[in-house]
């Protein structure tokens, strides 16, 4: 597995904490200059079948303010020694902005053309259908996700789904309705890529630090809660899509004597 980067967001020092410690995520993970900067990471996993979990921000600089831009992506899969029609499976861990970037161009035209492209369907009714999140898709992501389901090339997954032999979709709501985590597994080696669902390793000890935009942060803490746990007992590494540098996180727990 290779994590790619497609840019940085800075994020607002509340950001990630909790409402005794609002700041507890940036006291931590501030720079020099004060500022928490975070990845927008993407991974690929190579096989039969190459894989790759979400799609960055795309060619942007938000508002021209500098505090969320991408563009990075398509660069660093070529590093990769892979074009986008490389790609067979594209998985979301859900549909916020800096995630679903690269999904199509200005027109609504696919940026990814073999993919089948895999979505909870919870994200797909909460931003597709409904229309109604506090985040929207922007025009042409939209045009272009409505392009890929009349084409069927859109898989909705209501629980957990067992994509390629080393991917498996695992259901976890709360950040948004239908996010999805992702367990990459090769022999006895596995990594939990989280996404949105746990943002930084802090977070995976410091369960009760929601995110600003978790859409339900109490279902966001039960999910949080329940795949830490899991990554306690079973081991393998965690990740999210904004962990500092993209480095996986193991968790070392101390039982006592
Ligand atoms: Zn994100």
């Amino acid at each position: 597995m290779v994590a790619l980067s497609d840019g940085f967001i800075v994020m607002d020092p509340d950001f990630i904490g909790s409402p005794e410690h609002p700041t507890g995520a940036h006291d931590i993970l501030a720079d020099a200059r004060g500022e928490m900067v975070m990845p927008i990471g993407c991974f690929l996993i190579r096989g039969e079948r190459n894989v790759l979990v979400d799609l960055g921000y795309g060619p942007h600089d938000e508002n021209g303010a500098g505090t969320m831009v991408g563009g990075n992506l398509l660069h660093e899969l070529r590093v990769a020694g892979l074009r986008p029609e490389d790609i067979d499976v594209v998985a979301l861990s859900h549909l916020h902005p800096d995630h679903v970037g690269w999904l199509g161009d200005s027109d609504g035209r696919p940026l990814f053309p073999s993919a089948q492209v895999y979505i909870g369907s919870g994200d797909w009714d909460h931003f597709v259908v409904s229309a109604t999140a506090a985040l929207p898709l922007a025009p042409h992501i939209r045009a272009t996700l409505v392009d890929l389901f009349a084409r069927g090339s859109i898989t909705l997954m209501e629980s957990d789904l067992a994509i390629t032999p080393h991917v498996t979709r695992l259901s976890a709501p709360g950040h948004t309705p239908g996010h999805s985590i992702y367990a990459v597994h090769s022999g006895d080696d596995r990594a939990m890529l989280f996404g949105d669902a746990v943002y930084c390793a802090e977070q995976m000890t410091e369960l009760d630090w929601a995110a600003a935009t978790d859409v339900d942060r109490v279902l966001a803490r039960e999910t949080r809660e329940k795949y830490v746990r899991q990554l306690e007992r079973e081991g393998g590494l965690g990740l999210g899509c904004h962990f500092p540098a993209l480095t996986a996180q193991r968790l070392l727990i101390s039982r006592g004597d």
